[in-house]
């Protein structure tokens, strides 16, 4: 990345190079802000906060199911905690509406005690999601999805992050049962299913198995990630899917070259494709620079807007799985900052919405179950 010039405009939008955007008109690909002919109002910042609140916010990853079990020391999800990046108090300061909640499986516990390992964060979330019933729905199907927009409970998604408890398409439907729907094929590492970014360049794609789990994800109705997976798996992927699929937490690898982050060929494939890509908060995935901040992440947004367009964008912060997140943006209570920043780059109000979660929810409403079946009932 070279070295960026920053020019503020009478009105106070930012633009960057390689980043502007025009206030006049919010309009994407537009270089010529100044002379454009407003067709749609855009917001100014006095709009910030009603423009967050009325919109539906989506987080597509957070690791908040490990703080459960007290690994940063005593914690309470439904208590403000002096720990973590992320509870109940901060999601509603965030103004966040559904919650992934990532079961990650650390190292030590690959390939042998991956299963059990899962079973036991999976309890742990629904014991602690049980508890706050009143404020919180799991959503498992397109009525909960219901629920989450129509009332001020927070929907709570549970999703794998890493298939090494996927031995078989049985323990798909199992983990489904207890209420699976969003399915990470990999972490960093190699997997019976498919390869993760971490093997390097001998990495392959999708085993004849993981084409066939993924075939059952998507008749199941569980939503299937790329993040985290090897290039050839990811376009292998893509391939196999019949469901849009999404990467819940990455960024772009042209601003940022970290293995994790997706080329242009890969947002433009996923834009096509109608998937989704929650942009990140971690700053190694964010600038090649020492501290990033949240002007740093906001290029990422512009960037990926004009290229591959607004509906491809969303969020997946990675609260909570990481030690430190973009100045600005420290915990999910400073997610309005994020609003702010995206109408300072010019953004029009429909767009924001669909960045903060309009657009997540239109993958999971083409990805979820209708209704209850039996299969969700155990
Ligand atoms: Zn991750």
């Amino acid at each position: 990345m070279g070295v960026f010039s920053v020019i503020i405009d009478k009105k106070g939008a930012v633009f960057r190079n390689g980043f502007r955007r025009s206030l006049a008109g919010c309009r994407r690909y537009n270089f010529s802000p100044v002379q454009e002919k407003k067709t749609w109002r855009c917001p100014n910042l006095t709009d910030a906060a009603g423009l967050h609140k009325k919109s539906v916010v989506v987080d597509g990853h957070c690791d908040t199911v490990h703080l459960f079990l007290g690994t940063q020391g005593p914690y309470s999800f439904g208590e403000l905690n002096a720990v973590g990046q992320a509870d109940l108090p901060r999601l509603r300061s965030g103004g966040v509406n559904l919650q992934f909640f990532a079961v990650y499986i650390e190292p030590e516990f690959k390939p042998h005690g991956a299963l059990q390992r899962t079973l036991f964060l999976v309890e742990h979330f629904w014991r602690e999601m049980g508890k706050h019933s009143k404020d919180v729905v799991v959503v498992k199907n397109k009525a909960d999805l219901g629920v989450v927009k129509n009332t001020s409970k927070i929907g709570a998604l549970l999703a794998l992050e890493g298939a090494e408890p996927l031995e078989n398409v049985e323990m798909l439907h199992i983990l489904y049962r207890l209420g699976l729907r969003s399915v990470g094929l990999t972490w960093n590492q190699r997997n019976l299913l498919a390869d993760g970014v971490g093997v390097g360049a001998s990495a392959g794609g999708l085993t004849p198995l993981g084409k066939a789990m993924v075939t059952e994800m998507n008749s199941l109705g569980i939503m299937v990630d790329a993040a985290h997976l090897a290039p050839k798996g990811f376009f292998d992927l893509l391939e196999t899917v019949s469901a849009p699929p999404i990467v819940t937490h990455a960024n772009a690898a042209s601003l940022c070259a970290h293995r994790r982050n997706l080329s242009d060929e890969q947002l433009r494939a996923l834009s096509e494709q109608g998937g989704v890509v929650g942009l990140t908060y971690y700053p190694p995935f964010v600038s090649e620079q020492k501290d990033a901040t949240l002007e740093d992440l906001l290029d990422h947004f512009c960037y990926i807007a004009e290229r591959f367009g607004t509906s491809v964008l969303g969020l997946g912060s990675d609260f909570d799985g990481i030690p430190r997140a973009v100045q600005g943006l420290e915990d999910v209570s400073k997610l309005p900052r994020l609003t702010e920043g995206l109408i300072r780059r010019g953004f029009s109000a429909e767009e924001i919405s669909a960045i903060l979660g309009g657009n997540f929810l239109r993958v999971l409403q083409a990805c979820l179950p209708q209704e209850e079946t039996d299969e969700d009932s155990c």
